[in-house]
């Protein structure tokens, strides 16, 4: 039977890179049913809503959706879909596997880079509540629960205990935010206790992002609250390459949405030079997560062999393939 998928193109660079996806899905032979919809200001614009009931309604029956980026105005304006979703469809963790790719060229050649970041999703400032408390003092809600702490920090140990991975960080400002991110930290310990032998520590982020970049290979996963984690995961991209490589999956207990770090590079969007492999790794994390090992195992591996060839990148890692040239050159790897 056909898995049924829900596909959110997005705006700028999402079409683009989501229309190459859904071939080289395609192309594992994976029977795939998708249900299009349009969230962001392309939805805005046919329907006059930025996240319409028919984005909840096809999540409602799939529950797995693969999603381009959508924009957010800057310092007004509507809020960040991503956070409505996210928080709406109580996706509370988000997953972003940062790996060195074969063939890429970076300021850390030869540095063995393989992280996992776990942010917390739905909490922290991107809770959205801000107001003025007299004029010219606004004041912006910083929320931490410890059921939210407890329940990423769970999930983080669990992925940690499952596959073997050696150690986990948690990175807060809990010296200065003694209140939430030291809940946040009181969390991770208590959760830490029920698993000894997974080596656990802790950095303060300004300290996580200098070692960040001064020895990325040291670190395996960490665990952030979200602001913390939605910086990280950039910083932690510019390591490995850039924002076209870096997946990333939204996951809560009933549902789950794949989409890549990057926003929809507005400087680059309908001129067909979008690198698609971070939504590329995003679905073969769906596949995997829709049971299709296989099928993800072929289209990790098709996507390594083209990086390590080094014949069809894209502009953004020195190569000259457009959008769709690469999304060929996977297609004929999986063949
Ligand atoms: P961005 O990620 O869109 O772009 C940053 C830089 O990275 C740009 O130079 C861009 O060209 C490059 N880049 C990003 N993805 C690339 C790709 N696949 N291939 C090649 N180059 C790529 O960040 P931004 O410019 O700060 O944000 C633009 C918009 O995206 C904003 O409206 C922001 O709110 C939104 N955004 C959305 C999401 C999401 O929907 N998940 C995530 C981040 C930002």
């Amino acid at each position: 039977m056909a898995h049924r998928i829900t596909l959110i193109p997005g705006d700028g660079i999402g079409p683009e890179v989501a229309e190459a996806t859904m071939r080289v899905v395609e192309a594992t032979g994976v029977a795939v049913e998708w249900e299009r919809v349009e969230a962001g200001e392309r939805a805005l614009a046919q329907t006059g809503e930025l996240l319409p009931k028919s984005v909840f309604q096809s999540l409602g029956r799939t529950h797995v959706g693969l999603k381009g980026p959508t924009a957010t105005p800057i310092a007004g304006g509507h809020k960040s879909i991503n956070v409505v979703l996210r928080k709406k469809l109580d996706l509370y963790t988000n997953f972003r596997p940062v790996r060195i790719l074969p063939g890429v060229k970076t300021r850390f050649q030869g540095v063995p880079i393989d992280m996992v970041i776990f942010r917390e999703n739905t909490e922290d400032l991107y809770s959205g509540l801000e107001h003025e408390v007299v004029a010219g003092v606004v004041e912006s809600l910083k929320i931490i629960t410890r059921t939210a702490s407890l329940r990423i920090a769970r999930a983080t140990f669990q992925y940690v205990q499952r596959e073997g991975r050696k150690k986990i960080t948690a990175v807060h400002q809990a010296n200065i935010m003694k209140m939430s991110d030291g809940l946040f930290l009181k969390c991770c310990r208590e959760v830490a206790g029920d698993f000894s032998e997974i080596k656990y520590e802790e950095l303060i982020v300004d300290n996580a992002c200098m070692q960040l970049v001064m020895r990325p290979e040291t670190f395996d996963v960490l665990l952030l609250p979200n602001l913390y984690g939605d910086i990280v995961s950039d910083l932690a991209a510019g390591l490995v390459g850039g924002l076209g490589i870096v997946p990333g999956a939204n996951l809560g207990e009933m549902d789950a949405v794949f989409e890549a770090v990057h926003g929809t590079a507005p400087d680059i969007a309908g001129q067909g030079k979008a690198n698609p492999t971070a939504l590329m790794q995003s679905a073969a994390l769906m596949l995997a997560h829709l049971g299709e090992r296989d099928a993800a195992r072929r289209l990790q591996n098709a996507i390594e062999s083209v990086y390590a060839e080094g014949k069809h990148l894209t502009g953004d890692l020195g190569g000259a393939a457009t959008t769709s040239d690469f999304a060929a050159a996977i297609i004929d790897h999986m063949r």
